[in-house]
């Protein structure tokens, strides 16, 4: 069957579009390299460099494949920097899902839209967030990610367009983006255990994440398509046991045989203190699984990201607002209309 993938030159897409393919689908890869790289696409998918933005070229690829389903996983997904690049944002991760849908409607061929939401929907919501929560995000790339997931919504009332949605969170692994500075805390430590340079932690480090696995995640987005029963569904996808960052500074540094490591504790920045979310749903509906524990994680990802090597952070140039923003992140940026 043809699937698309969008953004499977990065981190979570390049996975799925790797399981897909293992199950026999044949894959089209469309992503626009702004945070993946070519060399994540797996080899036997069919790669098209350029953006969900562009709605003539959606067009034609719904037109010259008969897409059976869709995986929608690009996005611009820095959250914390979200608040900073709002228009880029709303235009990269809302206007780019609407071409995909209209052009999944108007194909009439697409069975499923799976589409890669955030547990950034919830925003300070009571903890386990549960999907039965009314979600109150409370960034611009949350309130992006529940746009979407409303339109999906709405799409399937309208016209009958089938989705799934996954509300994945703190998901880590090999091929994560270590270039990145504004997000991914597991890639941004090990990067900078591989530098030498202090782990930088925002605020005391007690805030907690529950740390996914690539392997508790990517496989279950592709079985999606085969379960009935998560057909117009959402559901909350990842890890059960919070760690405290400062914490899993420590297990990183452990991971990289380093005894004593130095963090630099940076002024608090405005996010949500503790996050995790209830698993039960997709349990029920998927079955229960084994999964990674973190510290086997870590050895892993740690492995690859030695392989890999350090990457200099790729830092955000065309910053919409920059008041109020970490001064880590702003110096030498210039403000653009
Ligand atoms: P990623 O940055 O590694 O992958 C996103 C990919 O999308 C990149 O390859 C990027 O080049 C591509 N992309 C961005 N804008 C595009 C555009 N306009 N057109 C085409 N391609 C574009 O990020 P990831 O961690 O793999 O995340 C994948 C999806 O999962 C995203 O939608 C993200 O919001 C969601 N998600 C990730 C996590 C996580 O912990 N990693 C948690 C919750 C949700």
């Amino acid at each position: 069957m043809k699937v698309l993938v969008t953004g499977g030159a990065g981190f979570i897409g390049a996975h799925v579009a790797l399981h897909l393919l293992e199950a026999g689908h044949d894959v089209v890869v469309l992503d626009d390299l702004s945070g993946g790289y070519e060399e994540n696409v797996p080899s036997g998918a069919t790669f098209v460099d350029g953006s969900v933005t562009d709605p003539e070229l959606v067009d034609e690829l719904f037109r010259t494949h008969d897409f059976a389903h869709v995986f929608h996983l690009a996005a611009y997904a820095a959250e914390g920097l979200s608040h900073f690049i709002r228009r880029f944002n709303y235009t990269n991760n809302v206007l780019g899902s609407v071409n995909l849908v209209n052009a999944a409607v108007r194909a009439e061929t697409v069975e499923r839209f799976v589409f890669a939401s955030s547990i950034a929907v919830y925003g300070p919501a009571q903890t386990p967030m549960s999907e039965e929560v009314v979600p109150e995000p409370e960034d611009p790339y949350g309130i992006a990610k529940y746009a979407v997931e409303l339109d999906l919504v709405a799409a399937q009332r309208m016209f009958g367009l089938d989705y799934t949605i996954f509300r994945p969170h703190n998901v880590y692994g090999e091929l994560q983006n270590l270039a990145d500075p504004y997000r991914n805390v597991i890639g941004i430590f090990m990067n900078q255990v591989m530098a030498d340079r202090p782990m930088t932690v925002f605020g005391d480090g007690r805030q907690t994440r529950a740390f996914t696995h690539i392997d508790d995640v990517a496989p279950l987005i592709v079985r999606s398509i085969d379960v009935p029963e998560a057909a117009n569904e959402v559901f909350n996808v990842g890890a059960d046991t919070p760690y405290a960052v400062v914490d899993l500074a420590h297990a990183i540094a452990q991971a990289f045989g380093v005894a004593e490591p130095e963090i630099d504790f940076l002024p608090a920045r405005k996010e949500v203190i503790h996050a995790f979310s209830d698993h039960a749903k997709v349990r029920r509906v998927f079955g229960e699984a084994p999964t990674v524990p973190l510290e086997e994680g870590l050895r892993r990802m740690a492995e690859w990201a030695r392989e890999t090597g350090v990457r200099d952070p790729i830092r955000f140039e065309s910053v919409e607002v920059l008041r109020n923003m970490p001064p880590s992140w702003t110096a030498g940026l210039t403000q653009t209309v």
